[in-house]
């Protein structure tokens, strides 16, 4: 075994010193080798399935599995089968190996990341996906010559001398680079198959979080601008189910979490108000989240130690899988910015949840015993409904913000606009009856739209 290792025998005089050591370690390297002969053939059809997987569902699948053909010149001496010579750590990088973890949350985020000889993975998954990444950063392809839970050699598959071979350590499930040799001379490869649907589906799940509806085009352009590889349309669409899918699954293993979430909160911000709502449409049905309001017992404090009595509140619609709608109440803090009171996810905005809203968070602010508050919004009907109903002597007025939006679709004359405004923030009664005159002067329509506005 050892006169057929020309390339691996060991050239370092630390090596050298270390010959013993390395042949007892040879044994076992080969005692496991054959005995993990059967495992291997155990192996074999999970490993041809993950070499399917690997092969991607492009139309690169012309390499068949055990198609392993060399296509370059010099390709003959990389087409034997891996040795246990290989499992040696050699090193020809004069700074000698690296033995240290790969940690792949530093290493991703850099521009351009190495593999090195001596480097050590967790796990072989870890490796295996430092691998693909390592791969289509470079724009290189390469070919599994093993690919399982104890050793991965892999190969250029475009026949260039570039070779890798990892495997096990002391049959823990670290994994070890222990053979790195040869160059890629081969071009980069714009269609590359480890630039895999479920690849890219994990890139994306970003993307299609923040916008669901993202377009196939934005995806294939996207993919040509982070990765360099050039993808079908077909593959853009598995890309985006598939991140859409782990999406939702993640939201789900959240909403299941809520109850443990809420516990947490409540621990560690004694006096936070958190009010879960089910649904449960029958005693047999399983209960399904409806409705939460996420109140911060900072917050509170802080709203009522140095807000004025107002409270805006407004909905806005969320883009994830479930839908629904977020509720929000502000307030404004004497530098005139926006403070979050509370927040709360609902159904949908109408009468019954704006009620629900509205009980949750004066249970939690509670009622404001000396001075009233007041309360701004648009003018969605069922929240209109529900303040009267449940504050009768509150004052309750509409956001110009919404007035203004309805008032630049109707007029688009930039002269009104500014009208608008002056009568808006009008500070006291001869003012503002002045504005709204000029107003009306100028479109009598309108001062009558706003006083009943007002
Ligand atoms: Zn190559």
């Amino acid at each position: 075994m050892f006169a057929t290792a020309g390339s691996t025998v060991p050239q370092t005089n630390q090596q050298i010193g270390d010959l013993n050591e390395q042949q007892q370690q040879h044994q076992q390297l080969q005692d496991e080798e054959s005995t993990a002969q059967h495992q291997q053939t155990e192996d074999l059809n999970k490993q041809q399935q993950q070499h399917e997987e690997a092969q991607g569902e492009e139309s690169t699948a012309q390499h068949q599995h055990g198609g392993d053909q060399p296509i370059g010149p010099d390709s003959e001496d990389w087409n034997e089968p891996v040795t246990a010579d290989e499992d040696f750590l050699y090193s020809g990088d004069e700074n000698g190996p690296d033995y240290s973890y790969f940690n792949a949350s530093v290493e991703f985020n850099k521009p351009n990341f190495e593999l090195k000889i001596g480097k050590k993975f967790t796990h072989f998954t870890k490796f295996r996906e430092a691998l693909v990444e390592w791969n289509i950063r470079e724009g290189y392809e390469v070919l599994y010559i093993n690919n399982d839970s104890w050793r991965i050699t892999a190969k250029c598959a475009k026949g260039c001398s570039w070779r890798i071979h990892t495997s096990r350590v002391n049959r823990t499930d670290t994994f070890q680079i222990k053979t790195l040799k040869g160059e890629h001379h081969c071009g980069r490869e714009y269609i590359n198959k480890h630039a895999s649907s479920t690849y890219l589906s994990r890139k994306f799940q970003e993307k299609v979080r923040d916008d669901p509806n993202c377009s196939l085009d934005g995806i294939i352009n996207d993919a040509r601008r982070r990765f360099m590889v050039n993808i079908s349309s077909k593959k853009a669409y598995r890309t985006k189910r598939k991140a859409r899918e782990a999406i939702k699954g993640c939201d789900m293993e959240q909403y299941e979490r809520l109850w443990d979430y809420a516990a947490t909160v409540r621990q560690s911000n004694p006096n936070s108000h958190i009010a879960i709502q089910m649904d449960r449409r029958s005693i047999e049905e399983r209960a399904t989240f409806q409705r939460l309001l996420y109140g911060l017992s900072a917050l509170k404090r802080g709203f009522l130690a140095g807000c004025r009595p107002i409270i805006g509140l407004d909905g806005c619609f969320l883009k994830g899988p479930f839908g629904g709608q977020l509720l929000a109440a502000l307030g404004r803090d004497g530098n005139d910015n926006m403070f979050p009171i509370a927040i709360a996810i609902v159904e949908a905005e109408n009468y019954n949840s704006w009620t629900w809203f509205l009980k949750e968070l004066i249970t939690h602010i509670g009622r404001g015993n000396v001075v009233l508050y007041t309360f701004i919004s648009d003018r969605q009907k069922g929240l209109v409904h529900a303040i009267e109903e449940l504050f009768p002597s509150a004052e309750h007025r509409f956001c110009l913000k919404h007035l203004f939006e309805n008032f630049k679709a109707k007029f688009k004359d930039s002269e009104l606009r500014e009208l608008f405004w002056a009568t808006a923030s009008a500070t006291n009664g001869d003012d503002f009856k002045r504005a709204l005159n000029a107003l009306e002067i100028a479109q009598p329509q309108n001062g009558e739209n706003l006083t009943a506005a007002g």
